[in-house]
């Protein structure tokens, strides 16, 4: 589980990152409203704690906009404001929740996990599929003994392959969007590059697990069930 904090106060941020560390989440801090929605458009986040007075923009546009945008990412929105009408508007505003200023840190922990159970999303450190287990942790793929590091961006593509419904395909659209970001640079030619890296290292693993090609529908992964 990885938690994006974006919260203008860098000690408030930084103390609710080590806050959620010690809860074995993977949290990361930013602390104004551009850099809050970059990250969080990002799709490596499976849930974002957004403060709403921040430099830039603020979270009510940030969450609008991940919103119009699609992006269904858990929020819980971090504010001093307490006056009925904000709450009202941060939730219109496609929050999820919305927790005010002085709070108590089993609060904010109980509000995130309500979060992520809303989601169907669990504690997940590893991904299995056919006979790979992706870690979470340690960002290796690994085949019975054998195991192989994967970059940041290896590690998104494989995890979102493995996290695919049965039957589903993702194009290389989405995967761009999902992986480098909406108004990111990155081509058709990255994504292949990075199927080819995962490819050779499946290789070397030894594995059965195959990245399969649609034309001009997308990827998904096989395994041979016999
Ligand atoms: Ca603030």
């Amino acid at each position: 589980m990885r938690i994006l904090v974006v919260e203008d106060e860098k000690n408030l941020a930084n103390s609710l990152v080590r806050l959620l560390e010690v809860e074995k989440y993977a949290a990361e801090a930013v602390y104004d409203g551009k850099s809050g929605l970059e990250y969080a458009r990002s799709g490596q986040y499976d849930a974002l704690i957004l403060d709403v007075m921040l430099p830039g923009l603020d979270g009510f546009t940030i969450s609008s906009i991940l919103r119009e945008e699609g992006n269904d990412i858990p929020i819980l929105m971090l504010t001093a404001r307490y006056k009925t009408m904000d709450k009202v508007h941060g939730l219109d505003s496609g929050a999820d929740d919305y927790l005010t200023k002085p709070f108590t840190t089993e609060e904010l922990l109980a509000r995130v996990r309500a979060l992520l159970r809303r989601q169907g999303a669990i504690h997940m450190d590893e991904i299995v599929f056919g006979d790979i287990t992706l870690s979470l942790n340690t960002s290796t793929l690994s085949r019975k003994d054998k195991q192989v590091r994967l970059s940041r961006k290896e590690q998104d593509v494989m995890r979102i392959l493995m996290s695919l419904p049965p039957e589903h395909i993702i194009s290389k659209d989405e995967l761009i969007i999902k992986v480098w970001g909406a108004d990111s640079e990155a081509v058709d030619n990255n994504v292949e590059a990075y199927i080819s890296f995962l490819r050779k290292k499946l290789l070397y693993l030894g594995s059965d697990v195959q990245i399969s090609v649609q034309r001009r529908l997308g990827y998904f992964l096989e395994y041979p069930q016999c």
